[in-house]
């Protein structure tokens, strides 16, 4: 089954997971995971995955794999084939043509030092002309403030021209920008509910306006708390997480289940990972999950590794 574009599906609920290849998969990352999968399967929805490797220079070799193999080994199995964002450039091109067309981005050739006098945010007063070789593209902001209502997180709004200015869709590397490729990807792959981490509630208003500018539709969102380490970080990569232990997948899933308030399954049934699955799936509740952005990772201490 090939679900690159709006699957035929009757499916009305369509999620999915996004990791960057940048490293192998860590709790904070599975945790996302989880929640996204058992939101979706408790709705009978279809589960996407995505694999956001549209920057070379941040990727770790072997990891798309890894990722790949470690989400399989905890019986997490996605629907339909892969999306690599490395196979979708010309799509990501086609649509900064588009934008650039119709007036809505513009290129720039703003430095760095430039922009720092002026707390990091361009508005539209650069608007460099040709040649447009090794400048970046920006999506021109509007005066509008953009928001949606977070189920766990609340209403969270955005005066993107004060608060975030014209953002980058392409980089001066010819690189595209993660808000480009994930709204025109959502799109592509139909998705109708994204659920990841709180990371990621700063850069929804702007994918709100990237689905308005594009004429796409606009998913359903939800950010869950992120897991945060002893001074307050999160739980990443770039904080040394430690990866995921294989070998351990089923307490790997008690201790996500756990960080999201979900009952454990009793314990005859936490010998596999289907076992697990098919118990957190039948008793998911999205309202239970905490309302608060971050959770120190000294709540799954109890939890023997
Ligand atoms: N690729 C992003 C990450 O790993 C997630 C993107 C998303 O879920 O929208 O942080």
């Amino acid at each position: 089954m090939t679900l690159h574009s709006a699957p035929n599906s009757a499916a009305t609920y369509i999620g999915r997971f996004a990791p960057s290849p940048t490293g192998p998969l860590h709790i904070g990352s599975l945790i996302a995971a989880l929640a996204s999968y058992l939101d979706a399967k408790a709705q009978q929805g279809l589960w996407l995955l995505r694999m956001e490797d549209l920057d070379p220079p941040r990727e770790q070799a072997g990891a798309a794999q890894s990722i790949l193999h470690c989400l399989q080994s905890h019986g997490l199995h996605w629907d339909g084939e892969v999306l690599w964002q490395s196979q979708q450039q010309q799509r990501y091109q086609n649509a900064v043509a588009q934008l650039l067309a119709e007036d809505k981005a513009f290129y720039c050739r703003c430095s760095r030092s430039q922009l720092a006098a002026q707390r990091g945010i361009h508005r539209g007063n650069c608007q460099a002309q040709a040649p447009y070789s090794h400048c970046a593209v920006r999506l021109a902001v509007t005066e509008q403030t953009l928001g949606f209502d977070d189920p766990l997180q609340g209403r969270l709004q955005q005066a993107l021209a004060s608060e975030v200015g014209d953002f980058v869709i392409q980089r001066k590397d010819q690189l595209f920008a993660y808000q480009l490729a994930v709204v025109l990807d959502d799109a592509l792959q139909g998705v109708s509910h994204v659920v990841r981490g709180s990371d990621l509630l700063d850069s929804t208003p702007r994918q709100l306006l990237l689905q308005q500018q594009l004429a796409l539709a606009t998913p359903k969102y939800v950010h869950i708390p992120i897991i945060a380490n002893s001074v307050g970080d999160k739980l990443s990569k770039q904080t040394f997480a430690p990866a995921l232990a294989t070998q351990q997948a089923c307490l790997n899933l008690l201790k996500a289940l756990f960080f999201l308030n979900q009952p454990l399954p009793p314990k005859t049934q936490q010998q596999n990972c289907q076992q697990i699955l098919h118990w957190a799936i039948a008793h998911w509740s999205l309202a239970a999950v905490p309302h608060c952005s971050a959770i120190d990772e000294i709540c799954l201490q109890h939890f023997a590794s």
